[in-house]
């Protein structure tokens, strides 16, 4: 990238928002329902709606509740009829975060903390057991605060084996983790018996429900079979649900939820000493954007329980059309038993290589995440999705037909690229090359993996940018 500086003479604002209009080309389009990962879109009235709403409280900061009540009263409604859409009773407390991420990385801390002040004994290396498909945040989380990570198997719908949770439990375990869902497989773990297992042991559980908090318990009044996952069960000490995604709020909202404030309390953060003042904050950031937050208390009221539920009905639909359609498929599979409308599907055919097929869709224009472990293809549905399910499947079985009969395209491009990374044995050597792609994006040449000399870039590399669905996804 060129050495760019400040503009010398600030520009029109016009001429900004057009430049800033032509940077929109390359990026993936939701607008059309062709993403099937990272915006929950809801058509332009909705959109601009949120616009009003986040831009009403645009420069309001709610790291001093006290000089902006109107950012408290959002925050303690929000967390209110999320608790109560959870099955929480009046003893539930709660804040709102920045995102999914914060309400992974917090709750860590919290019950890090919550352990020492409770237990007899001085744990010096906290442990937290969660399976294996928990949400990567909290991989991050374990990393950052000095927790070890220990991880369960699934079994063969994909969920945790809630037997195995128990044979980790020790005097060091600070925390159980589990999703309903979870993201790469859209499968609710066994709530129950683990609550039961976390009870029993007296150990504190938090049910990861970023993703489905607001889905699931509108998909359960729509009549679809789904295990118990909320404070109706007793074991569960805290959950997590982002307004961000099934909520449909504007980005940079979340929520936790503690059973009660004896734990809750440990997430807040009190210093005395500072020369600035008195410093108090319930979670990670320091300024917090109102906008976030007036736009996530927006979204519920407008949408209300009726709106969720005619959302979740449509989303549910269409998921069942989508798997049926992969069904049909005689040569794909969808993995496990997906409880929602998130879900992943692969190859039984030996003759077809998923990446290769993933390949073909991203041709007819499609943007779908690979996820690995197994190798497969990710699908979250939104309602706009409806409009485009037909042709999605239509599409599969080109797609399909099309890697069947030239098997070489599994050997070539980005599938044996995708296919090289998710089976490669040498794991450091893939999380070392990923590292560097990193720097190099964020390092002084400030590359983007794809939009330049693609010749240049070391095949793994190339392999690398792909897998990653955090990151972004480029073109190679
Ligand atoms: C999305 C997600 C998160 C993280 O949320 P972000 O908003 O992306 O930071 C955590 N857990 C689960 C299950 C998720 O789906």
């Amino acid at each position: 990238m060129e050495n760019i500086r400040i503009p010398e003479k600030g520009l029109e604002y016009k001429q900004v928002l057009e430049i800033m209009r032509g940077y929109k080309k390359d990026d993936a389009n939701y607008k059309d329902s062709k993403t099937w990962s990272l915006v929950y879109y809801l058509g332009e009235e909705y959109t601009q709606f949120l616009k009003d709403a986040y831009t009403l409280f645009f420069s309001e900061n709610a790291l001093n509740p006290i000089a902006f009540k109107s950012l408290k009263q959002f925050e303690a409604e929000v967390i209110r009829m999320t608790a109560n859409m959870l099955n929480g009773n009046e003893n539930v407390v709660g804040t709102m975060t920045s995102g999914g991420t914060e309400s992974c990385l917090l709750p860590v801390v919290t019950y890090r903390d919550f352990a020492k002040a409770k237990r007899k004994i001085w744990i010096k290396k906290p442990e937290m057991i969660a399976p294996e498909s928990i949400h990567v945040g909290w991989e991050k989380a374990a990393h950052y605060f000095g927790v070890k990570m220990r991880h369960v198997p699934l079994d063969s719908t994909r969920r945790a084996d809630a037997g195995a949770i128990e044979k980790l439990i020790n005097k060091n375990t600070i925390l159980i983790v589990a999703s309903a869902p979870t993201y790469p497989h859209g499968v609710v773990d066994p709530i129950e018996d683990i609550g039961a297992i976390a009870l029993k042991h007296n150990i504190p559980f938090h049910v990861d429900s970023c993703l489905g908090g607001f889905l699931l318990p509108f998909v359960e009044k729509l009549g679809y079979p789904v295990p118990k996952f909320d404070f109706r069960v007793p074991g569960v000490t805290s959950m997590s649900a982002d307004v961000h995604k099934y909520g449909f709020a504007a980005k940079g909202a979340s929520t936790i939820l503690y059973r009660n404030m004896d734990y809750m309390k440990y997430q807040i953060y009190v210093y005395t000493e500072w020369p600035g003042g008195i410093y108090a904050a319930s979670g990670l950031l320091g300024t917090r954007p109102g906008g976030a937050i007036a736009a996530a208390w927006a979204a519920m009221n407008a949408l209300g329980q009726d709106g969720y539920l005619e959302r979740a009905r449509i989303t549910m639909d269409t998921t069942k059309k989508l798997i049926a359609g992969i069904r049909s498929i005689p040569e794909l599979e969808v993995v496990g038993t997906p409880h929602m409308s998130v879900f992943a599907y692969g190859s039984r055919s030996k003759k077809v290589n998923i990446y290769a097929v993933g390949d073909q869709m991203e041709a007819k224009g499609w943007n779908i995440d690979r996820v690995q472990k197994p190798m497969a293809l990710h699908a979250m549905v939104t309602p706009l999705h409806e409009r485009v399910a037909d042709k999605y499947i239509a599409d599969l079985k080109e797609s399909v037909e099309y890697v069947k009969s030239h098997p070489a395209l599994a050997t070539k491009g980005n599938a044996a690229l995708y296919g090289v990374v998710a089976n490669i044995p040498f794991r450091g050597m893939v999380k070392k090359n990923v590292q560097k792609m990193i720097e190099e994006m964020y390092g002084k040449d400030g590359k983007i993996p794809g939009t330049g000399a693609e010749e240049d870039e070391p095949l793994v590399m190339k392999i690398a940018s792909r897998l990653l669905t955090y990151i972004g996804r480029f073109k190679v």
